[in-house]
């Protein structure tokens, strides 16, 4: 009798407290970080070292700023804005301050933001004042009742809500004008219209736009992409990165995406909701999701450019077909990944 009661308390005492935290460890989401810089033609050796090292350490920036918001228990939709700002202020890539030029030379930025748990989004497109297209993004989301304003509306909007705007003349950078320069001459001396557009993904730093996908502690999935789309665009032309499914998609059930590249083809194939409707249909890994659409679907079109994606527990899923893309996740140590090209 006594030694049953003494099993009794040690099962009361030991066993099923462990059993509980083994439990909760199993069963709680963890935290997932991951983000990107845009993809292209980055081949190894052509990048200057110091450029390079600017990257580096951009990205390192970001995907800590995020993964330790993350940490503190903010939410993932918290992560993907700060991140995104984050590469939005640094002239490196193609988003907020160093967003590319269009044909006639001016910088309309793009952005979108959704999150997992009930397929909300904002996005917004054609802006050409506002410093942070991702906050304005995410304010269309919470404050207004639809899904997307573009243009003078969303600046209007964005003046309601407070959010910061600078002069256009802010996102003059001397890197991204001479680049539109040299693409302007190059046509000419084709003798084409200038206003023609083409594929220039045979040049180095031809996409940069920016993302990011979170998974926060209550297990809820969000994911964000931020341009100035792609150099030379014609006015009024908008990409895949404020499309929902194209460029950015999240759903708890199945992933987080945020997508780089050639964007009229991401909008073709609805890139980033084709991955998550894999794993939806088909119940594949996000690897293989992401995998399916850009090696073979991506390139048997004739596109080119690449996504950062996480399922719902965490799993990260890279996968692109350009050269290399610059991209930053937070590996199963704690510590951030930062690579740039195929290795
Ligand atoms: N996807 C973007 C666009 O087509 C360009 C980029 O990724 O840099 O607007």
């Amino acid at each position: 009798m006594k030694s049953k009661l003494a099993l009794l308390v040690l099962f009361c005492l030991v066993i099923l407290p462990v059993a509980g935290l083994a439990q909760t460890a199993a069963s709680k989401p963890k935290i997932a970080f991951v983000i990107h810089g845009g993809a292209g033609v980055i081949k190894k050796g052509t990048l200057e070292p110091k450029r390079e090292a600017e990257f580096r350490q951009k990205l390192e920036e970001a995907v800590l700023a995020g993964y330790k918001a993350l940490q503190s228990g903010k939410s993932s939709l918290d992560a993907v804005e700060v991140a995104i700002r984050i590469m939005e202020d640094s002239p490196l890539f193609n988003a907020g301050k160093g967003a590319v030029f269009t044909a006639d030379g001016r910088n309309e930025l793009d952005a979108s933001i959704m999150e997992g748990k009930g397929l909300n989004a904002g996005a917004v497109a054609g802006l050409q004042r506002i410093k942070n297209p991702i906050s304005l993004a995410r304010k269309v989301m919470e404050k207004s009742p639809h899904v997307m304003m573009i243009g003078d509306g969303a600046e209007k909007f964005a003046k309601e809500q407070g959010i910061e705007f600078v002069s256009p003349k802010y996102f003059w950078t001397k890197h991204r004008w001479d680049i539109l320069q040299e693409i302007i001459k190059e046509e000419k001396a084709k003798s084409k219209s200038v206003s023609e557009f083409r594929n220039p993904s045979d040049r180095n730093e031809i996409y940069g736009t920016v993302g990011a996908v979170a998974l926060d502690k209550d297990g809820n999935l969000a994911a964000g992409t931020s341009t100035g789309g792609m150099t030379y665009k014609k006015y009024g032309r908008v990409g895949d990165a404020p499309i929902l499914g194209a460029g950015t998609y999240a759903d708890n059930r199945t992933c987080g995406v945020s997508a780089t590249g050639w964007g009229e083809y991401f909008i073709r194939l609805s890139v980033a909701r084709d991955i998550s409707a894999l794993m939806e249909y088909k119940g594949v890994s996000v690897q293989e999701a992401v995998d399916t659409v850009i090696q073979k679907k991506l390139q048997d079109l004739g596109g080119d450019g690449g996504v950062v994606a996480l399922d719902k527990n965490g799993n990260v899923g890279i996968s692109f077909n350009s050269e290399g893309m610059y991209r930053a996740y937070i590996g199963a140590d704690g510590k951030p990944v930062v690579q740039i090209y195929k290795d």
